[in-house]
């Protein structure tokens, strides 16, 4: 697939009132367009590339001058996309923008595609597949931590990993196909060097895989579960945290009735926090449809917060929620200490819960110090950061085939098979790592990776 030759145009900046709105445009016809649609205030002819000029944007038929304005010509490649590029930076506003955009249209160019720019980018070869979704997750970062993963797959470091462990089996292959060709004669591979070559393509694999729990957590955030037996203060401590009243606290048992969702960022890190209607015998339809979820969701959760009412016993309603939990990564959060307190603590040390912390949800006492708890345990659970993260699941699944088949050459060579099984395994795992950065990926996959920007980008 190469890019059509168009030249296309988009709205580049979130379109409604503003300070400056760009508009882009990429592909041979971008400058004579720009020709034909703004005068400089000097009357200038003739644009010097990648430099800035001041005038006016005036509709070729209607010869009405439609925004003062910036524009820049930037002659290929040394642009985003590698073609000719131009820029127009005017005023943010829906009527000045669609008239520019409706000049540069008449003026030759069609309206980009959603992440057009950023896929003749790479189709030029001026990007691989991994820094153009990239580029994605950097507009949708939300957090330090995922901006700064972003970046480093931006600038290379990723594509850097997988190229070295793509020579690697390349010469792996190589050598072994060298073997094939000349079996007969004297030339002689020394096996042993292969399989310890394959040897630490597999371990460097290992590591790009097991970065992807870290990578995952940095981009979609660590599940956070609320749970407790009814009025212990769950929806409360859920709102302290969010600061905003999005679940409805009432005193009376029961009303939480489904999962409650909501985002937090404890240092940069994401943390979706839910609330659940909680583990007890249900009384109502709507009240079991909550509690099968909410067991669902002790499933998928990375920590728990139990939540215990100092201010009562532990009663056995306490106990069937922590019989559902007793396995899992427990935080145990007693609540209300602005109250007299009458929950046996001893409970707790008996069932050697050592993570334990007091706090008033309603008084907003003690949860800076939940939260430091929840960060630890969570961000401990990662190995060291790691600069070069995978979060893409895609990416991942192309990984582990790619070192399913290394695995399997590693089988076939040391179980003596014929060397072709070797060669076959290894042109598989340079596809499957091809995949990743592009080299490989078929137009369909290409296709849903980039219909997931936006135009303009
Ligand atoms: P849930 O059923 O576990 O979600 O509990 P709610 O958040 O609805 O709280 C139940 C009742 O306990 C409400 O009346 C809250 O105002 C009250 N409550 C929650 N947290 C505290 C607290 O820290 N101190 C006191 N005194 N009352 C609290």
């Amino acid at each position: 697939m190469k890019t059509d030759g168009d030249t296309i145009c988009a709205i580049s900046t979130p379109q409604g009132e503003g300070g400056i709105g760009i508009i882009r445009i990429s592909g041979n016809n971008a400058l004579s367009i720009l020709k034909k649609i703004f005068k400089t205030k000097g009357n200038k002819k003739g644009f010097s590339s990648h430099r800035l000029y001041l005038g006016y944007i005036i509709d070729p038929k209607k010869k009405k001058v439609i925004d003062e304005v910036f524009a820049v010509f930037m002659a290929g490649p040394k642009t985003y996309t590698r073609e000719d590029v131009v820029e127009i930076y005017s005023h943010a506003g829906y009527a000045v923008q669609k008239g520019i955009l409706s000049c540069v249209i008449e003026s030759g160019a069609r309206i980009a595609e959603p992440g057009e720019f950023t896929k003749r980018a790479f189709l030029n070869g001026r990007i691989d597949l991994l820094q153009a979704e990239s580029v994605l997750d950097i507009i949708k970062s939300e957090t330090d931590a995922e901006l700064e993963t972003a970046v480093n797959q931006l600038k290379g470091l990723l594509s850097q990993k997988l190229n070295r462990i793509k020579e690697n089996i390349k010469d792996a292959l190589v050598d072994i196909e060298t073997q094939i060709d000349f079996s007969d004669e004297d030339i002689f591979v020394e096996q042993k060097e292969v399989l310890k070559r394959l040897k630490n393509v597999k371990k460097d694999l290992d590591i790009i895989i097991e970065s992807y729990y870290e990578g995952r957590a940095i981009k979609s955030g660590f599940n956070v579960l609320i749970l407790g037996r009814t009025n212990v203060g769950k929806s409360s401590l859920l709102n302290a945290l969010v600061m905003e009243d999005k679940a409805i606290v009432t005193p009376i048992p029961g009303t939480t009735r489904d999962i409650i969702e909501d985002i937090i960022h404890i240092k940069g890190v994401k943390m979706k926090l839910l609330d659940t209607a909680g583990i007890r015998k249900p009384q109502s339809i709507v009240e079991d449809l909550g509690i099968e979820r909410a067991r669902q969701k002790i499933e998928e959760a990375d920590i728990i917060l139990w939540i215990l009412d100092g201010s009562t016993e532990y009663i056995d309603e306490d106990e069937e929620v922590y019989r559902s939990i007793k396995d899992k990564n427990i935080i145990a959060v007693i609540n209300k200490i602005d109250l007299p307190e009458r929950i046996d603590k001893e409970i707790l040390k008996q069932k050697k819960i050592n993570t334990v912390v007091e706090i008033s949800a309603l008084k907003n006492i003690g949860l800076e110090e939940l939260k430091d708890m929840v960060y630890k345990n969570l961000m401990g659970k990662t190995k060291k950061r790691q600069p070069v993260l995978i979060t893409n699941l895609r990416h991942k699944e192309a990984l582990i085939k790619t070192r399913d088949a290394i695995t399997k050459a590693m089988e076939n060579m040391i179980n003596d098979e014929p060397l072709e099984f070797v060669s076959f395994e290894l042109n598989d795992a340079l596809y499957h790592l091809g995949l990743i950065t592009g080299e490989t990926c078929p137009e369909d996959i290409l296709n849903t990776i980039f219909e997931k920007f936006c135009i303009g980008k």
